[in-house]
């Protein structure tokens, strides 16, 4: 027909024509999707008001792991932190809008979830360091260079929200 072939990837838009709308990658960890709490932590993010661009269920390769956390190399824990993040199927989001970076990091909550305030998706489901159920980017850089790590750009999809306008003004 002649839909088909015109503009088979009119919806995909590289990630690099993204760089002026801010974007964070957040993560459910293994321990996160080993526990059920997917459709959760999902909803934390959903409800708030942030547009997700990419999502998708992925078991995280050592090399990958690897260079997501190549800042923490030095660290004692390095090696565990590997172990634990390709111990079983993690889900990738990518979400997207004004100061989403900032605000994610806020929904997620300390790092340490016995010091993380109640209402955080850390503070309300999760008790030690090692096992925090979620990531998210810590800065709008970092956010750009995760999506970019951790997804293709085809998985990430542009779309208008119906309900943008009930959103923002
Ligand atoms: P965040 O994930 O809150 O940005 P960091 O960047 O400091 O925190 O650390 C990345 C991840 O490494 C943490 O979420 C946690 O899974 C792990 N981690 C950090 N510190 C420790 C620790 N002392 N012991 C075990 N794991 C740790």
């Amino acid at each position: 027909s002649s839909r088909s072939s015109k503009k088979p990837d009119a919806h995909v838009v590289p990630i690099a024509s993204l760089e002026q709308i801010e974007q964070t990658y957040i993560m459910v960890k293994p321990d996160g999707v080993q526990r059920g709490l997917v459709g959760e932590i999902i909803s934390r993010f959903e409800k708030k008001g942030f547009k997700l661009t990419g999502l998708k269920l992925f078991q995280c390769p050592k090399d990958l792991a690897e260079e997501h956390y190549k800042d923490l190399k030095a660290k004692s824990f390095f090696p565990k932190l590997i172990d634990y993040i390709t111990s079983g199927p993690v889900v990738c989001m990518a979400w997207e809008g004004t100061g989403v970076v900032a605000s994610a990091r806020k929904l997620i909550g300390s790092t340490d979830p016995l010091q993380a305030e109640p209402g955080t998706i850390r503070g309300d489901l999760a008790v030690q360091t090692g096992r925090n159920v979620v990531h998210g980017s810590d800065s709008p850089e970092n956010g750009k260079r995760e999506i970019a790590l951790w997804f293709e750009e085809s998985e990430i999809v542009q779309w208008t929200p119906a309900l943008a306008s009930w959103l923002r003004e």
